[in-house]
């Protein structure tokens, strides 16, 4: 019993670490210990650490960390590609090796041998897809069609030079200092993708998200019914409910069958978790940037915005402080 409890221990503080981590800016967690373990986690554990590098190692192994982070934060690189790859093949290669055993079993035909390898194939491509194509690179002999694709509205975008490309800025366009370019209708820069994304590649990124959220789901619905499958072969129910004595009725026997299935196959049920966290962050991830693509804005743009409305905000609390004085 001890073991089961110390695995789902682990699993939620797993789960709490990665939505931290990833969601942990989002509104609906301002104020809350999830933002504080995402500041943590973000930037206090790696100042904490950059102190206790400089005190014990000296100030060159501090200089060795950050350039470190500018090589792999602030220039282009492979690493959260090669992650993404990693974290995609061994999670296959663990469901191929707990579950291909039990397929086909009771719910579940032998064609889902094929269908979870032709899913992880097509998300693969669309990876692919979206880091190597190209996102709208604005150069001197395209700026002249996006100038007119994007023209200025003199509100938020007004006629403006790249100071780093030298060409005209189109409306909606934004110099990646990562990559070094100006990328029309930019989005964001993704480290996941080691690209940027913008004009050309959203509808590719949008697949990705979109895909990816369906294998997992698709992942967690299958080793699901490859369980309640193992169950069922196995009368497990029966079997539990001639040793305990319980009514055969499911909801007084769950403790009992979760306590089997833990013990039993909890590789199965670690990834069924994981997979599971993994649809739930996507879906929420899809949601904001199909929300986004739907009203014709950019995470870019709402960034901008933020960062207006927060002028707007500091100027209003200006005025107020002002007034208060004028009045005392
Ligand atoms: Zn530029
Ligand atoms: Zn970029």
């Amino acid at each position: 019993m001890g073991v089961e409890w110390l695995l789902v221990c682990h699993g939620l503080v797993t789960a709490l670490v990665i939505v931290s981590f990833l969601c942990g800016r989002w509104p609906i967690f301002e104020g809350t210990f999830i933002q504080r373990i995402h500041h943590f986690l973000t930037f206090g554990a790696y100042d904490y650490f950059l102190r206790f590098v400089g005190a014990v190692f000296g100030s060159k192994c501090t200089d060795a960390v950050l350039s470190l982070e500018y090589y792999c934060c602030d220039r282009p690189n492979p690493l959260l590609q090669i992650i993404y790859t990693v974290i995609i093949g061994v999670t296959y290669y663990f469901i191929v090796k707990s579950c291909f055993a039990y397929i086909p079993g009771y719910y579940l035909s032998g064609i889902h041998r094929y269908t979870s390898f032709l899913a992880v194939a097509v998300g693969i491509l669309l990876f692919l897809l979206t880091s190597f194509s190209d996102p709208g690179t604005v150069s001197t002999e395209n700026v002249s069609q996006y100038l007119s694709a994007y023209p200025y509205d003199n509100i938020i975008y007004a006629e403006k030079e790249c100071t780093t490309c030298k060409i005209p800025k189109p409306a909606r366009s934004k110099h990646c200092s990562i990559c070094n370019r100006c990328v029309a209708r930019f989005d964001h820069h993704c480290g996941w993708m080691n690209n940027c994304i913008g004009e050309k590649n959203t509808r590719y990124f949008m697949a990705f998200l979109l895909w990816h959220f369906l294998m997992c789901l698709y992942g967690t619905i299958a080793i699901g019914l490859v369980l309640a499958g193992r169950l069922k072969e196995l009368k497990v129910i029966d079997i539990l409910t001639v040793y305990y004595g319980i009514e055969n009725s499911f909801m007084d026997l769950a403790p009992n069958v979760v306590q089997w299935l833990l013990g039993s196959y909890n590789t199965q049920i670690l990834l069924m978790v994981f997979l599971a966290i993994v649809a739930m962050l996507l879906a929420g991830f899809f949601g904001y940037h199909a929300k986004l693509c739907l009203s014709n804005t950019t995470t870019n743009e709402v960034s901008m915005w933020i960062t207006d409305l927060q002028v707007a905000r500091l100027y209003g609390l200006a005025k107020k402080v002002k007034r208060s004085k004028g009045q005392c």
